[in-house]
């Protein structure tokens, strides 16, 4: 499909009525009906305020004590559990942009206000043979209405991931810093600064890790994530 015809599509689906993503109930101009939106995978409310992974009376986790990330907070809505992971995968691989929207709403809404009070969002980037294969970024894609919706600036240039290696869930922590290492360039002075980065998925951590050291070693002063979902450890 072409690069034009993908566009035409998601703001085509992001205007015309439409029947539930996923149980096919008529919603008006909604993305899910009322059922199938409150039965998605929320995340626990106690979880860990560095790294959201459940945690008893939202504690700081064991792992984020041992080995303090260079990120500050984490804000997730749901799980990646189904049917989320069918939502994110329409959004990266059938580029269903009212996905996006849908997620940027949700993240707002359920985002406590100490976590709004950032200077800028940026995206977590892709690689340049990624974006060329999937033509576009889904983080981006969620980042822009959302920054809308907090009227806060999102900026797309300067800064670049250089290396796809994704980090490997199976290796140990230590080992999964060193194999993202470097993986991400970025140009931007951001002295002072409060961040907010833009995800679809947080599976391990490691890969946000990476890119918020790359934001403190350009001044970032706090960086937070914004991940839709976050993958929990069985
Ligand atoms: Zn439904
Ligand atoms: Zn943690």
């Amino acid at each position: 499909m072409s690069l034009l015809v993908r566009a035409v599509r998601g703001i085509g689906s992001a205007l015309l009525p439409q029947d539930c993503f996923l149980c096919g109930a008529a919603t008006g101009t909604e993305l899910l009906c009322n059922d199938c939106r409150d039965n998605l995978p929320k995340i626990s409310l106690s979880s860990c305020p560095i790294c959201a992974l459940p945690t008893p009376g939202a504690e700081i986790c064991g792992a984020c004590l041992t080995q303090t990330p260079y990120f500050d907070a984490t804000h997730s809505c749901f799980r990646y559990a189904f049917p989320i992971d069918r939502l994110v995968q329409a959004l990266k691989y059938q580029h269903r942009l009212v996905v996006a929207g849908f997620f940027a709403h949700t993240l707002r809404e359920a985002s406590p206000t100490t976590l709004r009070q950032a200077d800028l969002l940026l995206a977590l980037p892709l690689s340049a043979l990624r974006l060329r294969e999937r033509g576009f970024n889904q983080a981006l894609e969620i980042a822009r209405p959302l920054a809308r919706q907090l009227a806060l600036p999102l900026l797309i240039d300067g800064y670049t991931r250089v290396i796809d290696t994704a980090p490997q869930a199976s290796l140990p922590w230590k080992e999964r810093r060193k194999n993202i290492q470097g993986a991400f360039e970025c140009f931007l002075d951001l002295t002072g600064k409060t961040v907010i980065v833009v995800d679809d998925v947080m599976t391990t951590g490691a890969t946000l890790n990476e890119f918020a050291r790359t934001l403190k070693k350009n001044g970032a002063a706090k960086v937070i994530n914004w991940a839709v979902a976050r993958a929990l450890k069985h």
